[in-house]
């Protein structure tokens, strides 16, 4: 470790983050402070947990607090901790760097828009860097809890910092040295009114000078100045729901999430029994920038018996609800818990559950009650709440409930149907919940299979997610009605008879099936005339049990070898096209019009085709007969 002044160049990703925040974050700049009490309380949590197995720690100063002093004169103002601190190391590390994995990507997505880039910002995580929104320079002197070296950062928030050994005191003092348009931050009212704000309910006291909300003009300032706090200081979830405004539960959600945004919704509760502990979870507005990154930190915070344990505790949620934030608080677990029994403990599996329930039962509240609301949630979050349906079994019919999709019923693409609704729209005798899985929206609803479900009224289930197929195949009925892909051959349609459905069988005779069967050769399984097209000359219909497009696609993606399927061919016979060709006397001119027909019924359901040139070339040379007619 040297002791000399060094200087580092920011991180990249850290640099253009510290740019846009700046930019985006401007008219909102006072959640600065919210972030850097937010860091302190985090650090004093982080001690007051370490200093249980290691008392010696915190001996000296073992009253936790934040406090917070200005200088209007000087510009500054300051926010003090004696929680963890950081060593040398750590502080180039924390301070100058964003570990968080996808950052580059993220960064990539904004676009300049100033109220889009805050709203994803916020989504990504405030923190430390909002400093310079207010700041031109910032100065960190810390001194990690057990060691006795402190260190002092300083930087102006461009392109580098400098550290060098400094003395210090254990935990961090963040000096801001504000800027000139920020000089509203060196008053002790508006200070005070910006910690009540939005750290009110925060566990630790948050305490500024007596005087220095009501200093006269002129008055000398007291040499060591009497402190008070400032802030409720009682951990919001300790206390009973009735009691808490609102607003303080999102304060409260801003503090633990970093969101910039309010929460959509939140449940809070206090359970009693075998097992002691109280809950409280948020569900965002925004998904995060990196939902999709398994890997990604996700879980609650988790408390026992009011002290902070550890964050991140991924063992209370299920994977399909990694986007709930919040906290746990139990009075049952020992202090010393680590992750690693979390994982086995069954108090944490029975919590775990009892919260999967509670979320679930919280979503239908709002699904019946506040309509627009969940579907908004939906649209952020459904495709990840769809993955419940494969990994949560004793939830299946919950999940199901909170399903929603689009349905050749509705306009758009919007996924807004529940599956309750179709029953009540399905049509006599109607037995089954009919889908179609396509590659989008408007494959799905173009798609050729759909116009006899057209032609008699009955409503079908459009899926275009890419984990659609995978959902269907973990959905296998509701309600008593079983859910049937309108591209497989065994297709049956309200009301047919027996007869109709042997039909398909029985038209192997046909001669034009037979011609046309030749003409496709192993392409495919099989050809019948279709029941199920009103425009469209032909379609491709999947048997029974091949694995749909996009499952293949999947499987494919990860390196996993997929048994070829062969579709069956059917035909309108009614179609003039059709009808033309039964009368086609030119037995090579019949199969080049039977493929040309074939490579289109696989376009139209947005596949791609095999053999792209033959296509091109047969195409042309009917054109070229056409032209020379
Ligand atoms: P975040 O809090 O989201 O991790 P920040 O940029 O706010 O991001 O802080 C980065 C890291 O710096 C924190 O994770 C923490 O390790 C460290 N840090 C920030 N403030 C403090 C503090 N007051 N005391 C100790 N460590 C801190």
């Amino acid at each position: 470790m040297s002791d000399q002044a060094e200087t580092y160049g920011f991180q990249t990703e850290a640099k253009q983050l510290l740019k846009l925040m700046i930019q985006s974050l401007y008219s909102n700049r006072e959640i600065f402070l919210r972030e850097l009490i937010s860091n302190a309380s985090d650090a004093i949590d982080r001690l007051r947990f370490r200093a249980i197995s290691e008392p010696e720690l915190s001996a000296e100063d073992s009253e936790y607090a934040i406090t917070i002093g200005f200088d209007a004169d000087a510009k500054t103002l300051t926010i003090e901790d004696n929680g963890i601190g950081m060593t040398r190391e750590e502080v180039i590390d924390n301070l100058g760097t964003i570990a968080k994995s996808g950052t580059a990507e993220f960064l990539d997505q904004l676009t300049g828009d100033q109220q889009q880039d805050a709203t994803l910002i916020g989504q990504f995580g405030v923190g430390f860097y909002s400093t310079f929104i207010v700041a031109d320079e910032v100065e960190v002197l810390t001194c990690g809890a057990g060691t006795d070296q402190g260190t002092r950062w300083v930087s102006a928030g461009e392109d580098e910092f400098t550290v060098e050994d400094a003395d210090a005191a254990r935990g961090t003092k963040v000096t801001l040295h504000l800027k000139g348009d920020a000089l509203e931050f060196a008053d002790g009212f508006r200070l005070r009114a910006v910690v009540r704000k939005y750290s009110d309910h925060i566990g630790v006291p948050v305490r500024m000078p007596k005087e220095a909300g009501a200093k006269e003009d002129g008055e000398a300032a007291p040499e060591s100045p009497e402190f008070e706090t400032i802030n409720a200081a009682t951990a919001l979830w300790t206390r009973s729901r009735s009691t808490v405004e609102d607003d303080e539960y999102k304060a409260f959600y801003k503090h633990i999430s970093h969101d910039f945004e309010d929460p959509l919704s939140w449940s809070h509760n206090k359970v009693e029994g075998k097992l002691e502990y109280t809950s409280l979870v948020y569900l965002p507005k925004h998904a995060p920038f990196d939902l999709w990154n398994r890997e990604s930190p996700r879980g609650l915070k988790l408390y026992v018996q009011r002290v902070f344990i550890m964050d991140e505790a991924d063992q209370f949620l299920p994977m399909y609800l990694r986007f709930v934030k919040g906290i746990v608080d139990c009075n049952d677990l020992p202090l010393n818990i680590s992750r690693e029994i979390l994982q086995e403990d069954e108090r944490v599996t029975s919590i775990r559950n009892a919260l999967t329930k509670r979320i679930l039962s919280t979503l239908e509240t709002m699904a019946n009650k506040e309509p627009d609301q969940y579907q908004a949630f939906w649209d952020e979050f459904g495709e990840v709440l769809k993955e419940g349906m494969g990994e949560d079994f004793s939830n299946r019919a919950a999940l199901s409930k909170l399903l929603r999709f689009a349905s050749t019923r509705e306009d758009g693409s919007v996924k807004n149907v529940a599956l309750d609704q179709y029953l009540e729209r399905m049509v006599d005798d109607q037995d089954q919940i009919y889908y179609l899985v396509a590659e989008s929206f408007e494959n799905a609803k173009a798609s050729p299979h759909l116009e006899v479900f057209r032609d008699k009224g009955i409503e079908v289930v459009l899926l275009f997610d890419r984990i659609d197929e995978w959902l269907m195949a973990n959905l296998a009925e509701y309600e008593g009605k079983r859910f049937q892909d309108v591209m497989r051959a065994d297709l049956k349609l309200p009301g047919a008879s027996e007869e109709d459905d042997a039909g398909d069988q029985q038209d192997e005779d046909d001669p034009l099936t037979k011609r046309i069967r030749d003409a496709l050769g192993d392409r495919v399984e099989g050809v019948r005339r279709s029941k199920r097209l009103t425009d469209s000359p032909a379609c491709l219909v999947m048997s029974e049990f091949a694995m749909g497009a996009q499952m293949k696609k999947i499987m494919e993606a990860t390196g996993q070898k997929v048994p070829d399927s062969k579709p069956y061919f059917e035909y309108n016979a009614e179609h003039p096209l059709l009808v033309r060709l039964d009368g086609e006397s030119d037995e090579d001119r019949f199969a080049d019009l039977v493929l040309v027909l074939f490579d289109q019924a696989s376009l139209a359901e947005g596949g791609t085709l095999v053999d792209s040139t033959s296509y091109v070339n047969r195409m042309n040379r009917l054109l070229l007969e056409l032209l020379n007619d």
